[in-house]
């Protein structure tokens, strides 16, 4: 298995759950108030450190859209899903937009102090629960 190149994030991010990779910039949401028949999530102008799955055809609340699914591509947790087409002309702008599941991502906000606890090395750290024992 070869090594993967992720993309460091400069500014508040939001990041994989599972393994911290920067998934998105705050300054590219659109939405957080988004929903969908999966829970909350947010909705992205962009996403990085993705791979996208196949297209198909999804009931989503507001009609049929053709979607891919986006996966983290560190872990390959599931993250959320891109729209490719959607019917209804007054959802057309979520044609080429991302979303995120707010359960599989974690709010730069959230979670900036566990990080500014390592310096040097390695900007990525796994969220261990022996790391937090100490704060
Ligand atoms: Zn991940």
């Amino acid at each position: 298995m070869g090594r993967i190149f992720t993309v460091e994030l400069e500014g508040r991010t939001y990041s994989c759950r599972v393994c911290n990779t920067h998934l998105a910039l705050a300054q590219d949401l659109i939405s957080r108030s988004f929903r969908s028949c999966r829970g909350k999530a947010y909705l992205f102008n962009s996403v990085t450190n993705i791979t996208v799955g196949d297209l198909e055809e999804r009931m989503m609340l507001s009609g049929t859209d053709t979607v891919a699914d986006i996966f983290c591509c560190f872990c390959g947790q599931n993250v959320g899903w891109k729209y490719e087409a959607v019917q209804e002309k007054y959802q057309k702008y979520k044609e080429g937009k991302f979303v995120l599941q707010r359960d599989r991502i974690v709010d730069g906000i959230d979670s900036g102090f566990e990080i500014d606890t390592c310096s040097g090395g390695s900007s990525r750290y796994l969220a261990l629960p022996s790391a937090i024992n100490n704060a």
